[in-house]
């Protein structure tokens, strides 16, 4: 595989990157996963956009290469040949050689920007959207910027195993009572044909899928209700289901053992599973 690193395309075994980085120190960096059909990029402008947001957020200086990334995601894609899959961004605050909680001078330390390929053949047709997900509820202990999409991610990824090791798909995080999102998706609900999901704020990441389906749903004459849900209303819920770039609309078939609906995928989740590939496959650049 070809990669990108830091204005450098390489062999993946060639690619290095400083072990004083702040993103291997310290998690001070921030990403982006974006979706390949057919060779082309799905939302790619949204995912560039929140990039920028959370740079901004994080005071790490926006690097010049900023501009030339559609041209790079492209290059790698085109190489790899990339006909269903993902492109993986990382931006860091780089490194001044140490280490040190204060941030480096950002007039001399450059950011890190790496951009790696993941092949996934019929991304689009995956069997567990036909089957659906289980999942557990676990507790939201994360921190209190969810919004920014740092790689601080070792809780998402023990709440994953903790899925695992329940015979389970993914967990849904829970604080003061209500879910605020999946490991790494947005949740929703559906009741009496009402799309439910939580408002946007600080608590979560603003899914650029999120926006995406919320649009189209409202196109589509559908209601769409943000606010906070229980883990109880879910349970109670005629459908549930989760979005996210790699796994596009995913149904939500149990939740902590219990079916929600039919335990089956529910027609609202599987109608904006179409319409969201069919659009966003229109739109692809
Ligand atoms: N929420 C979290 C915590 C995530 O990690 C992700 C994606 O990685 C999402 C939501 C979905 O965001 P997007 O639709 O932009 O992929």
């Amino acid at each position: 595989r070809t990669v990108y690193v830091n204005g450098t395309y390489l062999p993946e075994t060639e690619a290095t990157v400083s072990i004083f980085d702040r993103a291997f120190l310290m998690a001070d960096g921030v990403y982006e996963v974006t979706s390949v059909l057919g060779g082309k990029l799905i939302d790619f402008e949204g995912h560039l956009a929140r990039l920028e947001r959370s740079l901004s957020e994080l005071d790490i200086r926006k690097p010049a290469v900023f501009d030339d990334l559609l041209e790079i995601h492209r290059e790698l894609v085109k190489v790899n040949g990339i006909e269903d899959g993902l492109v993986y961004l990382q931006m860091t605050r780089g490194s001044d050689g140490d280490r040190d909680f204060a941030f480096p001078d950002p007039e001399t330390t450059e950011p890190t920007v790496v951009l790696f390929t993941q092949s996934k053949p019929g991304l689009a047709n995956s069997p567990q959207a036909e089957k659906g997900l289980k999942i557990i509820s676990i507790d939201d202990i994360r921190w209190g910027r969810r919004d920014i999409k740092t790689v601080q991610l070792l809780y998402p990824s023990m709440g994953k195993m903790m899925a695992k090791r329940a015979g389970c798909d993914d967990a849904w995080l829970v604080e003061d009572g209500h879910v605020t999102e999946g490991t790494s998706n947005n949740a929703y609900i559906v009741k009496g044909g009402k799309i439910i999901t939580r408002q946007l704020s600080n608590d979560i990441l603003h899914g650029i899928t999120r926006a995406a389906v919320l649009r189209f749903a409202k196109e589509a004459q559908m209601t769409v209700e943000e606010r906070f849900f229980t883990v109880d209303e879910a349970k109670q819920a005629d459908e549930a289901f989760v979005t996210s770039a790699s796994a596009f609309v995913m149904p939500v078939v149990e939740i902590d053992g219990q079916s929600v609906g039919d335990g089956t995928p529910g027609p609202v989740a599987k109608r904006l599973r179409e319409i969201y590939l069919e659009e966003s496959l229109k739109a692809a650049i």
